[in-house]
C-alpha cells in the first residue's frame, strides 16, 4: 500500500467510529467525498475545523456552543423562568426541533447510574441548583429519558429541589400517529396514567 492509500485508509477508520456509521458506510461515504472533492472533501474539511477551533461547552447549561455561554443562556428572552433539565445536548437538540419550549435548558451530561458508579457530582447537578435563584426559575421540567436510570435521576433532582420550585416531568403516552397494537405494555400503561379528560 502507497502513502496515498494510507492516509486514506485512516480517514475511513476514523469515520467508521462515528455512531451510525461502520466500515461499510465509513468507505462509502470517504469514497463519496473524494468524487466529490471540491464540493464536499474541502468544505467539509474547513467545517470541521473551524468547529474543532470554536466548539465548547456552555459554561451555565452544558448545551455545545461556540462562546462562554450557549445561544440559549445568552438570550435574555429565553429566560422565562423556566428549565427544561436533560440528559444530553442531542435531548436538548431534539426538544429544539420541536419548536414549542421558550425557556432554558440544563444538560446534566448522563444518569445517575449505580452500575456505572455515576454519582450527583459527576453529573452537571450542583450547577443547575445553583442556577435557580440568579435565573429567577420558577419551574424545572424534568425531561428525561423513561428508562430506570432516567427516571431514578429525575427522582434524585425532584428531592433536591424540594419545595423551592414546581417541578414537572414531560407526559409520557402514545405518539402522535402510534398504533396501540405496536406500542409496548410500559408506555400504554404510561400513557393510561398521565390521561386527562377528553
Ligand atoms: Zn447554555
Amino acid at each position: 500500500m502507497n502513502d496515498s492509500n494510507r492516509d486514506i485508509e485512516a480517514l475511513i477508520d476514523m469515520m467508521a467510529r462515528l455512531p451510525g456509521l461502520g466500515p461499510r458506510s465509513a468507505r462509502r461515504a470517504v469514497l463519496h467525498m473524494i468524487k466529490k472533492r471540491g464540493l464536499l472533501l474541502g468544505p467539509l474539511a474547513e467545517a470541521m475545523q473551524r468547529v474543532a477551533d470554536t466548539a465548547r461547552e456552555c459554561v451555565n447549561c452544558g448545551n455545545i456552543g461556540t462562546g462562554d455561554l450557549c445561544e440559549i443562556c445568552a438570550n435574555n428572552a429565553r429566560a422565562n423562568g423556566q428549565i427544561c433539565v436533560v440528559e444530553d445536548v442531542a435531548d436538548l437538540w431534539a426538544m429544539e426541533r420541536g419548536k414549542a419550549f421558550k425557556g432554558r435548558y440544563h444538560v446534566l451530561g448522563g444518569t445517575l447510574s449505580a452500575l456505572d458508579a455515576v454519582g450527583p457530582d459527576d453529573l452537571r447537578i450542583p450547577r443547575l441548583l445553583d442556577r435557580l435563584p440568579g435565573e429567577d426559575v420558577k419551574e424545572v421540567i424534568l425531561a428525561l429519558n423513561a428508562t430506570v436510570d432516567g427516571q431514578t435521576t429525575a427522582h434524585y433532582i425532584a428531592d433536591q429541589l424540594g419545595d423551592s420550585v414546581t417541578v414537572t416531568s414531560l407526559a409520557q403516552g402514545v405518539p402522535i400517529g402510534g398504533e396501540l397494537d405496536y406500542l409496548d405494555d410500559g408506555t400504554i400503561s404510561a400513557a393510561l396514567r398521565s390521561r386527562r379528560t377528553f
